[in-house]
């Protein structure tokens, strides 16, 4: 870096970095995810951390609060980060809240990301899982894939893994629906006619009574996740996967030395986003409902209209392990909630598994082709012997 970018970038100062320096040796703490405290890789002391959860109240969905969008220049800001350890000096986009020296990876927290942003977090689920527990469990994941290659177990390199706390937004409201619509139930009739040899016959003919119907429907959504990073945008279905595991009642008070040792991103979708992602998702769930409560072998005209109230949010700061694998040259993905280890990901499928369940289908559908003939040659045989 020259001179004169060095000199036109702002400077983070020291000050301002949250770092927690060891008692005992002045190297930097780091969180621990299994003992839920502050410790020091280099001399072993610790600290101990408090989590409160006073302030982790919902906020009212204001208009304005809705319709605020992200800086334009967001991305744009870079800053000057002078390691408090090694006093290097790295070029660091203002939005990164956790940094990490390039020369000697010392890492500190940059409040100032939070406040580029216009919501700050309310609340942050500490990391349950260390680096190892996550490696284990995405070692019995790939261990319960058997469809993929007997070789992928030993063969699969990681790639990256790492620790992230992502920006989330929790939607609370309350669904009002009121709906109508036709349901269809099915009767059967016999009816009587002739065959073509003049013989009287009777067969049972399906029919279908249709009804209008109408009614309400009401519930209270609590807590619906939607992510607030485009990050993962690539892996939408894992992080909806690993998400419905989280269990929110652990998230304490924004406490940023959580973040110590981790790595850390704000919001890249904003609130207007995140809640109209949340109300087609409540609309969907009311629609799915009123479906259920219309019934009948068959429906139509269903139409619902569904008012939310007492709309609410939350911003949080959640735990994911990241990583990516190479198996034979090519690059798979997979997440592991942070907190309880569950993974969702993609795998290479074995080509000869494959084509021996394709081969174990098509012996099956031939068995049961076979046997169906030999039944009905055999009520076809005995039909012959009626009077
Ligand atoms: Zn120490
Ligand atoms: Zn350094």
């Amino acid at each position: 870096m020259d001179v004169a970018t060095e000199n036109a970038l702002r400077e983070l100062r020291e000050r301002d970095l949250l770092r927690a320096p060891c008692l005992s040796c002045g190297s930097n703490l780091t969180f621990q995810a299994e003992t839920q405290q502050l410790a020091c890789g280099h001399c072993g002391a610790t600290q101990a951390l408090t989590f409160s959860q006073a302030k982790l109240a919902e906020r009212p969905l204001s208009a304005q609060l809705a319709s605020a969008e992200l800086p334009a220049d967001r991305v744009s800001e870079q800053l000057l980060f002078s390691c408090p350890s090694c006093g290097s000096r790295t070029r660091v986009n203002a939005e990164q809240p956790t940094l990490s020296c390039g020369f000697c990876g010392s890492r500190a927290i940059n409040p100032e990301a939070q406040r580029t942003r216009l919501i700050e977090p309310a609340g942050v689920l500490p990391f349950r899982l260390e680096r190892p527990a996550a490696t284990t469990s995405f070692r019995t994941w790939l261990a319960g894939k058997w469809l993929a290659p007997n070789k992928l177990q030993s063969g699969a390199v990681l790639d990256n893994l790492h620790g992230i706390y992502l920006p989330f937004w929790t939607f609370d409201a309350q669904a009002y629906s009121e709906w109508r619509g036709e349901r269809g139930d099915h009767y059967y009739v016999s009816v009587s006619s002739t065959d073509s040899q003049g013989r009287p016959t009777t067969r049972q003919e399906r029919r279908t009574d249709w009804s209008s119907r109408s009614g309400t429907h009401e519930h209270f959504y609590d807590d619906l996740l939607t992510l607030a990073s485009r990050s993962l945008a690539n892996q939408q279905n894992h992080v909806e996967a690993v998400l419905d595991d989280y269990d929110l009642a652990a998230v304490v008070d924004y406490d940023a030395r959580v973040l110590l040792g981790w790595e850390a991103e704000v919001y890249s979708i904003d609130l207007a986003e995140g809640l109209e992602e949340a109300r087609t998702t409540f609309r969907e769930q009311e629609h799915d409902s009123c479906k259920q409560a219309l019934g009948g072998d068959e429906q139509r005209g269903l139409r619902v209209s569904t008012t939310l109230t007492e709309e609410s949010f939350k911003h949080l700061l959640l735990p994911l392990w990241v990583c990516a694998y190479l198996y034979q040259g090519k690059l798979y993905h997979f997440l592991v909630n942070g907190q309880t280890g569950k993974v969702s990901g993609s795998h290479p499928y074995s080509p000869w598994k494959i084509a021996f369940l394709v081969l174990l289908g098509l012996l099956l559908a031939g068995a049961v082709y076979y046997f169906v003939n030999q039944y009905q040659t055999a009520t076809s045989v005995s039909t012959d012997y009626q009077p």
